[in-house]
């Protein structure tokens, strides 16, 4: 607004219609007089929002879609609908304070809680040896508005009440959020400002970029979403040949960043864990991780994800008895663990399947 000689408020007249009335074009935006809107729409300006451009829906109610980001062309990334979840969102804090209210025609719609999974670059430039995203390599960042479009897209095509449904979003799509700092941190500005999302609500997912978490724990806690390590091995040794990146940060140097960050009451900083068959998944692992866990002093959790094939990649999904028995190992250390259910496999929603495929 401010572009086209508008006064402050007209700005603010728009990020109600885009943010909060989720409008999808210009003409749609009647808070502002027509005469603006068609000076405006002659200027060339347009209200974009990335666009849901395909939908494959799994079995389990998972949905994933291909959203087309408008600064780019024909550029899409990926974004994940999970009705009820998948675990993830269990034992970190974010239930505190939480009422079971949720919407009356949340039966109808045939979910009480969702979660929202985001993209915030296209591809990514992390080498991790276990993940389909990384063979794509980085084409690009996306912009702090392709990535709160992406949400509210999603929360636009699912009818979700903000302030009343329990949506979460985690920002554990395609990309690293943390090599494209400034736009995710504006991202979720938006998200918890325009269109009033919590922040205790959100997670981040890092593979350990310290400066980047270095940078997070300074950000204020209205804004700062919960924070999730991918951490993936017990060790320096195993973690550097499956995560590339361990060998510029390792996991003391990821530690000490992490706990910079000041927490909630109540919060817990998530480690991800990739369970590999064979490499990461073995008993002895299971008690090397809960001793690194205790060393660091964290209040922390530990999501288990058992290993999604994708084509190319060598690695194998552990039995469901090895994850079991890995998770019980850590729970009678006294870690608290989580195995999270892979929500959208036959889709190729699951952890680590993003890559733009569009064969669904
Ligand atoms: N780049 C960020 C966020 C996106 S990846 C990060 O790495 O943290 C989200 C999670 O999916 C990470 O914990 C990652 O370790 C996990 N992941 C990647 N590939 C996977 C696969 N094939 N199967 C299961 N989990 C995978
Ligand atoms: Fe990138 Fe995360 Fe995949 Fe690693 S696991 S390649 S950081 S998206």
């Amino acid at each position: 607004m401010a572009a086209v000689d508008e006064p402050a408020w007209r700005g603010r007249q728009l990020a109600e219609a885009m943010y909060r009335q989720w409008v999808t074009e210009l003409a749609a935006i009647t808070a502002l007089p027509q005469a603006l809107r068609a000076r405006l729409g002659a200027e060339g300006w347009q209200v974009g929002r990335p666009a849901i451009a395909q939908a494959f829906r799994s079995a389990d109610g998972t949905e994933r879609y291909l959203i087309e980001c408008h600064a780019a062309g024909p550029q899409m990334v990926e974004t994940v609908w999970m009705p009820e979840g998948d675990g993830g969102e269990t034992g970190d804090g974010s239930e505190a304070g939480e009422q079971n209210g949720t919407g009356e025609d949340s039966a109808q719609r045939g979910w009480r809680r969702a979660t929202i999974c985001v993209s915030s670059q296209v591809g990514c430039a992390v080498n991790c040896r276990f993940c389909l995203t990384a063979r794509l390599g980085l084409e690009r960042n996306l912009s702090a508005g392709e990535i709160a479009g992406q949400v509210v897209a999603v929360l636009d095509r699912q009818r979700v009440e903000v302030g009343r449904d329990r949506v979460n979003v985690v920002f554990m799509g395609m990309g690293e959020p943390f090599l494209n700092y400034d736009n995710f941190m504006a991202a979720v500005r938006l998200l918890v400002e325009e269109v009033g999302l919590s922040p205790q609500r959100m997670t981040v997912s890092t593979s350990g970029i310290v400066p980047g978490i270095e940078r997070f724990a300074e950000e204020p806690a209205e804004v700062r979403p919960k924070l999730a390590i991918s951490l993936n091995a017990p060790n320096n040794a195993i973690r550097g040949e499956v995560m590339p990146i361990n060998r510029k940060w390792p996991i003391e140097a990821v530690v000490d960043a992490v706990r910079k960050v000041r927490l909630r009451p109540r919060e817990r900083v998530t480690f991800e864990y990739v369970l590999l068959g064979g490499v990461t998944d073995r008993p002895e692992h299971a008690l090397e991780l809960t001793r690194l866990i205790r060393r660091t002093g964290l209040p922390a959790k530990v999501n288990l994800i058992a290993w999604n094939p994708g084509p190319d990649l060598h690695y194998t999904t552990p039995t469901p008895e090895a994850a079991e028995r890995f998770r019980e190992t850590l729970i009678a250390a006294g870690v608290p663990a989580y195995l999270r259910r892979p929500r959208g496999r036959d889709i190729y929603a699951a952890c680590g399947q993003l890559k733009r495929t569009v064969e669904g």
